[in-house]
């Protein structure tokens, strides 16, 4: 009885499992291998993300979690449950890939444990209750729409080159994501910049501005520059600005010192390194498109490209160029 039972289940979750994959092989190619299992194998009723097992920081205790326990904590806390059900099947793909390959390298910010829920060391989880007070009233309903976006795409990881990449991932960008070289100075083939479809109508907040008085700015400059000098009247502090291919501020002259757009973006706390800097003659404004880092898929632009009828596996391909999809080992 048990036994036709855990079948039974089997077969409803290879039945659940084989549309995604067919869609995914219409899109581009699955790494074979690791994906599909001999069917005897596909014997756990939990499927995927159910077998495999994650650590995770949370409130300073050390959870064991399944892929599927920890998922929609990490979709919740990662993108609006509101967002597209394609724009959060992305999500739980670059979350679960992320979670992965985290998984594969010691972290010396908390060796106890593989994740933890920063969203600024590895990415940001929400356990039940931070979800039910997140959601109130609406609680059953986005739960669901997370968690059928674990279950939809149970499994489904991102590679390249064998390997699980580093998808990372950033709320919106100015018409264009960044590369990852120009972030971070490592250059990923399929951290590149591409188009994202995201606009002042579709992401609230698109447009954002930082006003800093001459005081600050100086303080701020000089903390990690020292050298840069600014003794004149601020109308003379700013020089050229060289903006990159992805519309973000590459290097800004400030004073005597070449400034990266990234080490502006983290001094002064800006949402994105796409902006511009003037001086208004009473104080230094920033106006700044977008939010985070730029790089990988954009979560906005996803929410877009699905309501103008993507799948998520298109989607995917899209933000990761040169990536295949695969399913955990
Ligand atoms: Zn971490």
């Amino acid at each position: 009885m048990k036994k036709a039972l855990l079948l039974s289940l089997a077969a409803f979750c290879l039945a659940l499992l084989l549309p995604n994959l067919l869609r995914r092989t219409a899109v581009r190619p699955v790494v074979a291998a690791p994906a599909l299992r001999p069917e005897s194998e596909t014997a756990s009723p939990a499927g995927p993300d159910g077998s495999v097992t994650v650590t995770l920081l949370h409130d300073g205790e050390v959870l064991t979690l399944t892929m599927a326990e920890y998922l929609p904590g990490a979709v919740a806390g990662e993108m609006p449950a509101s967002f597209a059900a394609e724009a959060l099947r992305a999500q739980a793909v670059a979350s679960r890939t992320y979670a992965l390959r985290r998984a594969g390298q010691a972290r010396s910010r908390h060796p106890q444990a593989a994740l933890c829920d920063d969203p600024g060391c590895c990415q940001r989880w929400l356990d039940e209750e931070q979800r039910r007070a997140l959601w109130g009233a609406e609680y059953d309903r986005w739960a669901a729409a997370v968690e059928a976006a674990e279950q939809d795409t149970d499994g489904a990881i991102l590679v390249s080159g064998g390997e699980p990449i580093l998808a990372c991932f950033h709320a919106s960008s100015p018409g264009r994501t960044e590369s990852s070289a120009a972030v971070w100075g490592a250059a990923l083939p399929y951290l590149v910049s591409v188009d994202s479809p995201e606009s002042a109508e579709t992401v609230p907040g698109f447009v954002t501005e930082a006003v800093f008085s001459p005081e600050e700015f100086r303080a701020a400059v000089l903390d990690a520059h020292p050298a840069a000098g600014l003794t004149g009247k601020p109308e003379t502090w700013l020089g050229q600005r060289v903006t990159d291919a992805a519309g973000r501020t590459a290097l800004l002259q400030v004073g005597d010192a070449a400034l990266t757009g990234t080490e502006l973006r983290q001094l002064f706390s800006l949402r994105s390194a796409a902006f511009t800097l003037e001086w208004t003659g009473e104080s230094f404004l920033f106006t700044v498109t977008g939010s985070g880092h730029g790089a990988g898929m954009s979560q906005y632009g996803a929410n877009v490209m699905a309501a103008e009828g993507a799948s998520w596996q298109e989607i995917l391909a899209h933000y990761y160029p040169g990536t295949e999809l695969g399913l955990m080992a």
